[in-house]
């Protein structure tokens, strides 16, 4: 074996040592409420498809459409990448959001690092909760600001640095947060920020990956539902979680969206989203906008669920929302009681560092509106026979 592969493995033996080796495993119908997983059915509490439009025929005869107008875009945006179906849609997009205007990234992950590499240069300041998503962080890495890191929801921790940047004569600042956590389900305290926001003259990002279309009036989101959103500078979304398709979207006013289209590296330099992936979207913002209903049920399974693991005792962290934690502590631990649940007909995939902190191992459930009754009582009865931690 030559230099590197040696190297290479002796790298992943520390990752399986620690505990945290990852692996793929194949799936088939994870659409669904459940698939099929190695021949075995689960009941699938591990997706992002939280109103379970991802397999709705609506939204794949969108996909359909398009697929008329080609396979690929060709190009980027700012070449020949850009088509009406686009435009009509950053509008649709825009309005949705009573923002004045949009722009569509080819996912969540390059909306963040475009965004904030591009708006922050040397010399501005970056505020960030320490359990934003990772590509926040990443987007963040890639600039040269000033960076500060928050504790998690600590608002005076926050208003500390903004202190401090602003002693430091620092002109420029900008918080960035998730609206709602990704792995803790429980939300940012929006009101507080804007208030730091504006006392302090900073700007304010939300990203609304796991909010958008599923909080708030037609799913706009968690700065609708508590009627912020015009104070909100820029708010970030993904169309991959419950809009069941893919790509991502920025929505602000007109100067900050033309100086992302000016400046962004991750929406300039890469093809734009194909014909299909526009038509999925278009289909599902349609879908979305008027789910009121499912919505509703979304939101009675998660707090049916998560009122039954706290009745136990169990810790389910900050969880206000359909991502319910099931603290566990030690990876090996959290991947013992997964392979457990498997063998009940259960997917809820342990999630270990350096996704989350270390000792803060933990299954994640991610709840669907289309989830049944018995289906998630199933749950609830596998998990009262098993012995969880009842603190970490
Ligand atoms: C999923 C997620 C992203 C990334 O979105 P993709 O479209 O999957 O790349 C960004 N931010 C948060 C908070 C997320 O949960």
């Amino acid at each position: 074996m030559n230099l590197w592969e040696n190297e290479l493995k002796k790298r992943l033996q520390r990752i399986e040592t620690a505990g945290c080796y990852r692996q793929l495993h194949p799936v088939e119908g994870a659409v669904g409420s459940a698939l099929t997983r190695n021949g075995k059915k689960l009941i699938n509490l591990s997706s992002n498809n939280y109103l379970g439009f991802a397999g709705l025929k609506e939204v794949q005869d969108g996909a359909r459409q398009a697929l008329e107008r080609g396979g690929s875009s060709t190009a980027s945006r700012l070449i020949v990448g850009t088509d009406e179906a686009t435009v009509n849609l950053e509008k649709e997009i825009a309005a949705w959001k009573g923002k004045e205007a949009a722009l569509l990234f080819g996912s969540g992950f390059l909306a963040n690092i475009g965004v904030l590499s591009s708006l922050l240069r040397r010399g501005d300041a970056v505020f960030s909760d320490e359990l934003n998503h990772a590509s926040i962080i990443d987007g963040i890495r890639l600039s040269h600001a000033e960076r500060y890191r928050y504790r998690h929801r600590d608002m005076g921790q926050l208003e500390q640095q903004l202190v401090d940047a602003e002693t430091r004569g620092i002109q420029h600042k900008l918080i960035v947060s998730d609206s709602v956590f990704s792995m803790d389900g429980d939300e940012a305290p929006l009101l507080q920020l804007i208030e730091l926001k504006k006392k302090y003259g900073a700007a304010l990002i939300l990203d609304e990956a796991h909010a958008s279309g599923v909080w708030g009036a037609e799913g706009a989101g968690l700065a609708h539902h508590y009627g912020v959103a015009d104070e909100v500078d820029l708010l970030m979304g993904t169309f991959s979680k419950a809009f069941g398709a893919y790509g991502a979207y920025v929505a602000g006013e007109r100067v900050w969206i033309d100086y992302l289209i000016n400046s962004a590296r991750s929406f300039i330099y890469t093809t734009a989203l194909p014909p299909a992936t526009i038509g999925t979207i278009a289909a599902a913002l349609e879908v979305v906008r008027s789910a009121e209903e499912r919505r509703c049920m979304l939101k009675q399974k998660a707090d049916w669920f998560r009122t039954h693991l706290r009745e136990r005792g169990w810790e389910t962290a900050g969880s206000t929302t359909q991502i319910i934690p099931l603290l566990i502590g030690s990876s090996e631990r959290a991947m013992k009681v997964s392979q457990q649940l498997i063998d009940e007909g259960i997917l809820a995939v342990a999630i270990r560092p350096p996704t989350v902190p270390a000792g803060r191992a933990r299954l994640r459930f991610s709840l669907m509106a289309t989830h049944t009754e018995e289906e998630l009582e199933h749950v609830v009865k596998v998990l009262a026979r098993m012995s969880v931690p009842s603190s970490i």
